[in-house]
């Protein structure tokens, strides 16, 4: 059997929409190439006093709109592939929302679970180093991902500063608040999921007072989504992590959820709701699905078993093309990732003119900018897929490639 390339994957969502639009072929061409791939292994002497190799990754898949800008993953699962499929999809995500950014993404190939706190610091210091030659505020500006936190970027920037000389903020987002991260930014990617959802059912005429809603991965991003909907009068009846499902028809407190999660790093200590198998909570009856896990997650051996007619995409490429079809033949409506989750990089963006500016917004300010954004972005990628007849996924990448595309008509091709 071949092996999944979620890579590949990606580029044929691309070719999709640029089939859908008569994308000119030099600008196809040019998007299926990532600009630039850098890889380092390096070596970490652990709490044991052992030495070990780690390998990292970053790619900057492409630059024509600005910087490039993208997290950085630790898991055991990063590979190349996956980091250029994630540097893609952060060039589309930044191109559909008009930010002036190209796309990048980052991983290291490691169980964070597993590793102390002293040996995720000097990962982290020694990955940025080997970096070092391709980060930079106006070069790319990485951001936290799966198992990576504003503590991993707040050692990132030091690293950075320290071989710069001098404080350099904007050289990461997602950093404490006291290093000049944004407020607002460690939910945005959360409250994202909320407002293009709740944007989803406006334009299907639903109402979100008592919707049903499935949480595919409870941690940054899908605990926020979470608390969003159930403010906005959604019910969340089940949630997963890595270890563990939890399903109350009744509705689950994400309040308490989370501060279980804060206390003891998993869903399994939760001792209220009824357990079920982690992947069983895709299938279980509800009005909307948010996988905010990890890609792969909804395929074509499962999609048929999902029952919501309403899917938002909180990870970044949970759903394969195959799935897609079944779903889309289903009369189901998927809110596409890089539109749904655009709420975390919006607010990066944010964070990156504050710290170059020096000047720090309130809350509100960051939270009505970001609200504004996406109502606008859903309108547009709405409007595209009613015009086109075209998923809305497709939507979003067509909205994407005709920005980037007029980029290339200006800029040319060097030389
Ligand atoms: P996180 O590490 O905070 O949370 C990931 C969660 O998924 C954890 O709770 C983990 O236990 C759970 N998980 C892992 N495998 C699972 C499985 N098989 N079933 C159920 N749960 C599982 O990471 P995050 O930042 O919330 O990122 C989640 C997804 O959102 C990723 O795809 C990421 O690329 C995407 N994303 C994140 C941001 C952001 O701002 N953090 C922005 C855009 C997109």
């Amino acid at each position: 059997m071949t092996k999944f390339s979620v890579a590949e994957m990606a580029r044929q969502q691309v070719e999709k929409a640029a089939e859908a639009m008569n994308l000119p072929k030099d600008i196809r061409t040019i998007l299926m190439c990532p600009k630039r791939i850098l890889r380092t292994t390096f070596p970490i002497k652990m709490d044991d006093g052992w030495v070990q190799c780690f390998t990292g990754f970053r790619c900057q898949y492409n630059d024509s709109r600005g910087p490039t800008k993208g997290g950085v993953r630790y898991h055991p699962d990063v590979s190349e592939d996956e980091v250029i499929a994630l540097a893609s999809w952060m060039t589309w995500k930044c191109a559909l929302v008009d930010l002036p950014y190209g796309g990048a993404k980052g991983g290291v190939i490691c169980d964070p679970l597993k590793l102390s706190e002293r040996e995720l610091e000097k990962i982290t210091r020694r990955f940025t180093t080997e970096i070092m030659p391709v980060l930079g505020p106006d070069k790319d500006i990485p951001a936290p991902d799966v198992f990576t936190t504003s503590k991993t970027m707040a050692w990132m920037m030091d690293t950075f500063s320290m071989f710069t000389g001098h404080t350099v903020p904007a050289v990461v987002t997602g950093k404490p608040e006291v290093l000049g991260g944004s407020k607002g930014r460690k939910q945005a990617t959360g409250r994202g999921v909320a407002i293009i959802t709740r944007e989803l059912y406006k334009a299907l005429n639903k109402s979100l007072k008592d919707a049903r809603v499935i949480i595919q991965g409870f941690g940054n991003v899908g605990s926020f989504a979470g608390l969003f909907l159930s403010q906005m009068g959604a019910k969340i009846i089940a949630a997963s992590d890595a270890s563990t499902g939890i399903i109350d028809p009744k509705g689950l407190n994400i309040s308490e959820l989370m501060e279980v999660i804060e206390k003891d790093k998993a869903l399994d200590a939760y001792k209220k709701g009824k357990k079920i198998a982690r992947d069983e909570i895709l299938y279980q009856d509800a009005d909307i699905l948010i996988p905010a896990a990890l890609e792969n997650q909804i395929r074509e051996d499962n999609a048929g078993k999902i029952k919501t007619m309403v899917i938002s995409e909180g990870a970044n490429g949970p759903t394969t093309l195959e799935a897609d079809a079944i779903l889309e033949k289903k009369g189901v409506y998927i809110a596409p990732d890089i539109l749904a989750n655009a709420g975390g990089v919006i607010v990066s963006h944010y964070e990156w003119v504050q710290a170059l500016s020096g000047m720090y917004w309130e809350e509100q300010e960051v939270n009505e900018r970001l609200e504004k954004k996406l109502v606008k972005t859903f309108k547009e990628v709405w409007d595209k897929a009613q015009n086109m007849k075209i998923s809305l996924r497709t939507a979003a990448y067509v909205v994407a490639l005709e920005r980037i595309a007029e980029v290339y008509k200006y800029r040319g091709i060097f030389p």
